[in-house]
C-alpha cells in the first residue's frame, strides 16, 4: 500500500535519531510521501538532524532552519518551503518547548510568568503561527497534525507547565478544524504514550510513569515510535477523510484506566 503516494509535507520536530517526527517521517515516505525538514537553528542541532534523517534514508532531503517562536524565521522558511515544493499536503507539528527547571513533580505552582508564556508559546501557539502559513500551500486541502499528551487532560506529576501547554494545543486544534475545514485542511492530534526522546528526559520522574503505564495500561507495556508513526500517517492521508478537530490515544489504552 502507499496510501501517501504523491502527497508533499513538512515536518517541524526532527531532533535526533529518536525523535518522534523522524518516525511519521520514516513511514510517511514508506507510504510514498515526500517530506521537507524544518529544523531549530543551530550548527549542532543541524548535524544531528542531518545523521538522523541519513539513518532512515533521507540523506540529501531539504531542511530549513526554523526557529518557531519567531515570525520571521516562520515566514522566511514557508518562502523557501514554497519554491522547493510550490504546493503541500500535510504538515506535522511534532515539537514543543519548557524550560526543564520547571517540569519537576510539586513545583508548577512555582512557574514564572516568562517560563509559562515561552512554554505556551513555542509549544501551542506555534501550530496556529503554522497552521496560517501552511493553509496558503493547501489550496486542494490537506492534513494537519499535531503530538499531544494526556498529560493536557489529567494532572501528571512534572508534566506541569507542559500539561498547560498541551491542553491549548489541543484547544487550537480543535479551532483551527473549525475554521480551516471549508478549505477541505483536516487538523488533528495524536495523544501519544511515553517515550524516551530528548524532550520526554526533561520531564521529571519520567522513569516512574513508563513503569506505572506497564502495570496498569490494557496492553501492559509502553508504546513504540513506530506505532506513532503508522498512525500519524493514516491520520496524514485521504484514508482518514473525514477525520478531524479529533484526539487519537497511541497510549496502549491507559487513558481509559481509572484505577
Ligand atoms: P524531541 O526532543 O525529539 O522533539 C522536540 C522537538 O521540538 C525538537 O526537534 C526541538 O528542536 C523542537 N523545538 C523545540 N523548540 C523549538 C523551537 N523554538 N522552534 C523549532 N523547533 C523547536 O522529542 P519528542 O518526544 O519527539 O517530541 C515531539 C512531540 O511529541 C512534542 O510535541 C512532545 O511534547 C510530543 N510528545 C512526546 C511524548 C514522549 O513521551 N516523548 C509523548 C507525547 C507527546
Amino acid at each position: 500500500m502507499s496510501f501517501l503516494k504523491g502527497k508533499r509535507g513538512l515536518v517541524f520536530g526532527v531532533a535526533n535519531d529518536r525523535s518522534i517526527a523522524v518516525a511519521i517521517a520514516k513511514e510517511a515516505v514508506s507510504q510514498g510521501a515526500t517530506c521537507g525538514f524544518p529544523y531549530l537553528p543551530g550548527e549542532k542541532n543541524e548535524r544531528r538532524v542531518s545523521k538522523a534523517l541519513e539513518d532512515i534514508g533521507l540523506a540529501g532531503a531539504w531542511l530549513f532552519p526554523c526557529d518557531v517562536s519567531k515570525d520571521a524565521d516562520l515566514d522566511a522558511c514557508f518562502a523557501a518551503a514554497r519554491e522547493k515544493f510550490d504546493t503541500i499536503d500535510f504538515v506535522v507539528h511534532s515539537l514543543a518547548f519548557a524550560d526543564r527547571t520547571w517540569l519537576k513533580p510539586g513545583n508548577f505552582h512555582e512557574t514564572p510568568r516568562d517560563a509559562f508564556a515561552q512554554a505556551i508559546d513555542v509549544s501551542a501557539y506555534s501550530l496556529v503561527a503554522i497552521a496560517r502559513r501552511a493553509k496558503a500551500m493547501m489550496p486542494n486541502g490537506g492534513s494537519i497534525l499535531a503530538m499531544t499528551y494526556y498529560g493536557s487532560q489529567k494532572m501528571i506529576p512534572g508534566y506541569n507547565v507542559m500539561g498547560v501547554a498541551k491542553a491549548a494545543l489541543e484547544a487550537c486544534t480543535r479551532y483551527l478544524a473549525g475554521e480551516l475545514g471549508q478549505f477541505g485542511i483536516r487538523v488533528n492530534t495524536i495523544s501519544a504514550g511515553p517515550l524516551r526522546t530528548l524532550s520526554a528526559m526533561a520531564v521529571g520522574g519520567i522513569d516512574e510513569i513508563f513503569t506505572w503505564i506497564e502495570k496498569k495500561a490494557p496492553l501492559h507495556r509502553n508504546i513504540t515510535q513506530e506505532e506513532v508513526g503508522r498512525t500519524a500517517a493514516f491520520l496524514l492521508s485521504d484514508q482518514a477523510g473525514a477525520i478531524t478537530a479529533e484526539n487519537i490515544f497511541v497510549d496502549a489504552g491507559y487513558n481509559a484506566v481509572g484505577l
